[in-house]
């Protein structure tokens, strides 16, 4: 029987971190458009197995999710499987904003989905140096044929959602991202729910 928890807002640049048990959902909801937010998924049974970008693309034979996709974790087993996507916009090539990444551009102390998540996953033993790839939900992010990437405003509109649901029990951190470059000038508020599947 489904058991919907409360929508939860995420600050603008702040994250969070949530369990999730095998067949729960985990929403993403843009509360006022144009917001990316980076999920980095662990096994709760292993938090040594997380996410792994490349074998993902590698199974889909493509850069994009669609519904119906799954994450796959560097062990090949599906983590997670995309339920809902208003949007059709998400990126898995870029590694989630850091301090170091802004520093790198002269901004020293900056806010980031790296420190955000690290701040959120530490309670479940997850260190800085396990949190490496990030799904960005929302985040619009083009290759062209030269092999150039850019990165273009998050296309997504007030109320647009972005589901989940967990192949195995997960730890998920969650980030209202940090970087003004990647969410159209501006860092906002996002939204996130957990739909509990108790049978
Ligand atoms: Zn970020």
């Amino acid at each position: 029987m489904p058991v919907s928890s409360p929508t939860t807002l995420l600050a603008p640049q702040s994250g969070t971190a949530v369990q999730l048990h095998r067949g729960d959902t985990l929403a993403i909801i843009d509360t006022t458009g144009g917001q990316v937010a980076d999920l980095a998924f662990f096994s709760a049974a292993d938090l040594l197995e997380s996410f792994a970008p490349g074998r993902t693309i590698d199974y889909l034979e493509r850069i994009k999710l669609r519904v119906g996709d799954s994450l796959y974790s560097q062990r090949s087993n599906e983590l997670a499987t995309v339920t809902r996507d208003d949007v059709g916009v998400n990126d898995m090539l870029l590694a989630p904003c850091s301090q170091a990444m802004f520093a790198k551009r002269g901004e020293f102390g900056h806010a980031s989905c790296h420190a955000n998540l690290t701040a959120s996953l530490a309670s479940f033993g997850i260190g800085p140096h396990a949190i490496v790839a990030t799904l960005n939900v929302f985040m619009d992010v083009r290759v062209d044929a030269d092999g150039r990437v850019t990165i273009h405003p998050p296309p997504s509109r007030v109320g647009d959602r972005f589901e989940l649901r967990a192949q195995r029990d997960l730890i998920v951190g969650i980030t209202a991202c940090s970087s003004e470059l990647t969410n159209a000038g501006q860092c906002k508020a996002i939204a996130y729910e957990v739909v509990a599947h108790r049978d």
